[in-house]
C-alpha cells in the first residue's frame, strides 16, 4: 500500500568460509526456484572474504540476489590496516552496506559520528546504507527507547541531503532481540518504525520520510516473519541467524 519495495536482508555475521558461502547461496537459489519472490528484493551480506566469490556466482547464474556487505571504513584508501573501503565494495557490485550494527557499536566502539561518516562514504560510492538503530534492554527498561532511536537516526543522518536521505534503509534492531530468540512484537516493531520515520520527517520532511524503507531485525524466524512483514511501517527484515540455513531463509522470503 505504501509503494515501498520490500527488502529482506541476510546478515551472516562472521560465519561461513567462501566455499560454504557458495554452497549456501546455491541452495537458497534452488530452494526459491518455484517461488515468485519478485515482490521483494533479497540482499545477502557475507563476510568480506566471500563477497568476490558470491559476486561471480550471482552474476554468472543471473541470480535475483543483491550483494551486501556488513561494514566498511569511511576513508577511501590509506594507512588503515585491516579495513575495507566503500569504493572497494562498490567495485564488487555491492549494493547495500550495513552500517552501525549494534555488534559494531558495542564490540568495536562505533559512535554515532563514525556511523555518520560511514553512511556518507557508502552514499559517495552510489551504494545504499542499511543503518541499524535500536535500544538495549537496559535503555528500554529505563524508558529511553525513544531518545536512543532518535539520537541514532539524527546522529547518522542529520548531515545528509534530503535526496540521499530518501534512499537510506533503516533497520530497527532492538538490541535485546538480536540473537536472543526474543523477537519483538508487531506492536514494538511498529512503534520503532514510527519513531524512525518521525525523526526523519523532522529532519527532512514527509516526502523523504515516506520514501525511506524500514526493516525490522532481531531473532526473526519463519514463524514470526509473516506478521512482522505485515506490520504497519515495516518494509522488510534484517535476518541474522536464520539466514545461515538456506531452507529457513527461503521460508522467511516466501512469507
Ligand atoms: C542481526 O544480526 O542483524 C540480527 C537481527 O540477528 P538475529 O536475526 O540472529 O537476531
Amino acid at each position: 500500500a505504501t509503494g515501498r519495495y520490500r527488502l529482506i536482508s541476510g546478515n551472516w555475521k562472521m560465519n561461513l568460509n567462501h566455499l560454504e558461502a557458495i554452497q549456501l547461496v546455491q541452495k537458497l537459489y534452488f530452494g526459491l526456484r518455484d517461488v515468485d519472490y519478485s515482490f521483494s528484493e533479497i540482499s545477502i551480506h557475507p563476510p568480506a572474504t566471500s563477497i568476490r566469490p558470491l559476486q561471480l556466482l550471482i552474476e554468472s547464474d543471473k541470480m535475483r540476489f543483491s550483494l551486501g556487505a556488513q561494514n566498511c571504513f569511511y576513508e577511501p584508501s590509506g594507512a588503515y590496516t585491516g579495513e575495507i573501503s566503500a569504493s572497494m565494495l562498490s567495485k564488487l557490485n555491492v549494493k547495500y552496506v550495513i552500517v552501525g550494527h549494534s555488534e559494531r557499536r558495542r564490540i568495536f566502539g562505533e559512535t554515532d559520528e563514525v556511523v555518520a561518516a560511514k553512511v556518507q562514504s557508502v552514499f559517495s560510492e552510489a551504494m545504499t546504507p542499511i543503518l541499524c538503530v535500536g535500544e538495549t534492554a537496559q535503555e528500554r527498561q529505563d524508558g529511553l527507547t525513544d531518545e536512543v532511536i532518535t539520537r541514532q537516526v539524527r546522529g547518522a543522518m542529520a548531515e545528509l541531503t534530503g535526496e540521499l536521505a530518501s534512499k537510506i534503509v533503516v533497520a530497527y534492531e532492538p538490541v535485546w532481540a538480536i540473537g536472543t530468540g526474543a523477537v519483538a512484537t508487531s506492536d514494538d516493531a511498529a512503534s520503532g518504525a514510527q519513531l524512525i520515520r518521525q525523526e526523519i520527517n523532522t529532519l527532512f520532511g514527509q516526502g523523504v520520510s515516506n520514501s525511506v524503507r524500514i526493516q525490522y531485525g532481531g531473532s526473526v524466524t519463519p514463524v514470526s516473519a509473516p506478521e512482522l512483514l505485515a506490520t504497519e511501517g515495516v518494509d522488510g527484515l534484517l535476518v541474522g541467524g536464520a539466514s545461515l540455513d538456506a531452507e529457513t531463509f527461503a521460508r522467511i522470503i516466501r512469507g
